[in-house]
């Protein structure tokens, strides 16, 4: 049978050469790409009754054109209007910038028309309409799909052509799902399903397709997560790093302050997993402040000693600066190379660092994204630590081991993940957890205040300050905005300046160059700035022990999770540490933000709050929670399905006729495109 990957787009009938070229763009290729082009919303053109219509809402009608059209022109645009008779009520109907319709706009013909609803003015403006001939496009009545489309690819193209597509070789779409699943679900064909995504017949049939779409997506994505597994279960090939205890030992003693016990134990957690000949996939979760990056910094102080490389992937430049800086300083003197890989480093520097790490030159390399670029080669790379929020997907851990290298992977992170979410989401992953801060630590006071009160809290900072501490003021906005009346950056740093003309006020914000930000974040660690003027790019990780006073602009502006990460910056050394919160919220969960700050300091209780506040659909929602994404699926409502593909593949993968059995085969293939194994297993 032909396979619908090898059909190009355009042998599909009124898809040219140049439109075939257009959907490149889009990542469609061939025709299954064009099938599986799903729509992300539909557009409902069933008739209705004005009488139910609500004002502003939009509504498809079909009445008779009762007046004559009138049009009117004004400058390159046109209006165009006339009376229509929909049920036994006259409306207006006008039409922008089709001027053409004029012509058949004639009284007594019969149109459907979709458009917005205004009430008052018993006025329907019109998007689209359709005329009893029928020349227009046939789609009053009916559902229809919403593409997201742009350039030469226009809605109308993109609905008509995928509807070609399905209708030329829609016969040719092949099942994935095992039988077995099809049955235990009553799940419709995929042949079926995905005709009934596009175009459903009505909305239970749409949901019904989506269902079957949602559990596919996350089956195949929750079978290269146990297929991985299984075929590495016992696999004895991870790296055993045989580091000398006492050379461990005389590094924890030469670190300038004594570890916690939630960090001695976490340690010995982590350290275990790296003995050990199995592979380490381990999370480590912890308050902000708790002290995560020295327990990375043992971590990967016992992989070098063991004759291995480690890497530090982190969010930001800022941060792999900061990170490089203090690694530095703990590693040098046991005669370590500690080097730095982001995207700001020039071509010349960039060759400088790769050679370096694929000779063996360095030791560690702390990084952003750029470090799993295709061209990133380690000597021996043994372990890799990956702070806030990047992970190590499945994949790149799997293209990582096929390099020849099978490295221990931890991942940290200041936001708690369920434990059973951590596994449905990332596999079969360890968790540890720093329950503790470090001794000493004299919790933050809060304050809220209202804007009115801006004079106390210049006096504040002052205090601070002339006491030989630092203060960092955090802005919603950069520069000044039309949109959005909250303080900017440019006008508090300018602001703070001439209040303070004796003190030195740093600015820093995204739009600066990474060589601008390094000297800003530079002369503030070095207390050479008194007080820092940002926005959020320094919310995650930075960390200036003397600074022990943050305050917060337009605080409502932010979420809990983002307000305590900024709150995080300061309370790192062993001075009393205030954060003040400068805000008028109008709304009651604005409201409750606040109040949630000034109650606690526990990063575990927020986040609790935090999904109380919003509900667990926000959580998983939004990127600081850290989940993959998916095409389909939406993890706020298909939560279950997720763990229900988890059960559903780790069972089949543990039969062992999954991997030999000719009904798996399309499986078997996926997983093969995935780069989960290479062809050994096949056949
Ligand atoms: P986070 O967990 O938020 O990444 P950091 O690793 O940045 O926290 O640590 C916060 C601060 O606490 C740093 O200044 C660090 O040097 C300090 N610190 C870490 N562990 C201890 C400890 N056991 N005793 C005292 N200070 C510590
Ligand atoms: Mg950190």
């Amino acid at each position: 049978m032909m396979k619908l990957t090898s059909i190009l787009v355009s042998q599909v009938s009124g898809i040219g050469a140049q439109k075939a070229k257009d959907l490149e763009a889009f990542g469609i290729l061939n025709v299954l790409d064009l099938v599986e082009y799903f729509p992300f919303r539909y557009e409902d053109y069933r008739l209705r009754e004005l009488a139910d219509v609500k004002d502003g809402e939009k509504v498809t009608v079909s009445g008779k054109v009762f007046s004559v059209a009138v049009l009117q022109r004004f400058g390159g645009k046109s209006r165009l209007s006339c009376k229509v008779m929909v049920d036994s009520m006259l409306v207006t109907a006008v039409w922008f910038n089709q001027p053409f319709l004029k012509d058949r706009l004639i009284p007594g013909t019969e149109v459907t028309m979709t458009g917005k609803w205004d009430m008052k003015r018993l006025q329907v403006t019109v998007s689209e309409s359709e005329f009893a001939d029928k020349r227009g496009p046939a789609h009053s009545g009916t559902v229809q799909p919403v593409y997201s489309v742009g350039g030469s690819i226009t809605q109308k193209w993109m609905r008509k052509s995928i509807a070609q597509a399905l209708k030329q070789f829609g016969e040719l779409i092949e099942e994935i799902l095992p039988a077995e699943i099809m049955d235990k679900y009553g799940f419709m064909p995929r042949k079926q399903a995905i005709r009934a995504i596009h175009t459903p017949a009505d909305v239970e049939e749409g949901q019904r397709a989506r269902r079957r779409i949602v559990y596919e997506e996350l089956f195949l994505f929750q079978l290269k997560l146990q297929a991985f597994r299984t075929l590495n279960r016992g696999r004895a090939d991870g790296l055993v790093h045989g580091y000398d205890n006492e050379e461990l030992r005389a590094f924890i003693k030469s670190l300038p302050f004594e570890l916690t016990d939630s960090q001695k134990q976490v340690i010995a957690e982590i350290i275990r997993d790296l003995r050990q000949p199995y592979c380490m996939n381990r999370l480590l979760q912890g308050d902000v402040g708790a002290g995560k990056t020295v327990v990375a910094a043992v971590a990967l102080f016992a992989a070098v000693k063991s004759g291995y490389q480690g890497a530090l992937m982190v969010p930001t430049e800022i941060l792999a600066e900061q990170h490089t800086r203090s690694l530095q300083r703990l590693f040098e003197p046991f005669g370590m190379q500690v080097g730095i890989l982001t995207g700001s480093l020039t071509e010349k520097r960039r060759r400088e660092v790769l050679a370096a790490l694929q000779m063996g030159l360095l030791d560690i390399v702390v990084g952003t994204h750029a470090l799993i670029q295709e061209d990133v080669f380690f000597r021996q790379l043994g372990l890799v630590v990956t702070d806030e929020q990047h992970r190590f997907g499945v994949n790149q851990r799997s293209i990582l081991r096929r390099k020849g290298m099978n490295p221990d992977v931890l991942t940290m992170t200041a936001t708690p993940i369920p434990r059973t979410l951590a596994i449905s989401a990332f596999g079969d992953m360890d968790v540890s957890t720093l329950r503790e801060l470090p001794k000493g630590r004299k919790p933050i006071e809060t304050f809220w205040v209202k804007h009115d009160k801006l004079e106390r809290v210049l006096a504040f900072i002052r205090k601070e300050v002339s006491q030989g501490r630092q203060a960092y003021v955090i802005c919603p906005l950069i520069e000044e905005s039309d949109k959005l009346e909250y303080q900017n950056a440019l006008d508090v740093h300018a602001q703070l300046q001439f209040e303070f003309p004796d003190l030195r006020v740093g600015l820093l914000h995204g739009r600066m160059t990474a060589g601008e930000k390094d000297e800003t974040m530079n002369a503030f660690s070095s207390g050479e700035t008194h007080v820092l003027v940002s926005t959020t790019v320094i919310e995650v990780g930075v960390d200036v022990p003397n600074a022990t006073l943050m305050v917060i602009y337009d605080a409502e502006r932010f979420g809990l999770s983002q307000l305590h990460q900024l709150r995080g910056r300061v309370g790192r050394g062993a001075h009393q540490s205030y954060c003040i919160l400068i805000a008028d919220p109008k709304s009651e969960t604005g409201k409750e933000r606040m109040k949630v700050m000034t109650d606690t300091n526990d990063g575990f209780e927020i986040a609790r709050r935090d999904l109380e506040l919003r509900g667990p659909g926000d959580f998983f929602g939004t990127k600081q929670s850290g989940l993959p994404e998916f095409r389909v699926a939406d993890l706020s409502t298909d939560f279950e399905v997720l763990e229900q593909a988890r059960d559903d593949t780790a069972e089949l993968v543990a039969q062992s006729d999954f991997w030999t059995a000719a009904k798996y085969v399309s499986l078997r293939h996926y997983l093969q495109r995935e780069q989960i194994f290479q062809g050994d297993l096949l056949d």
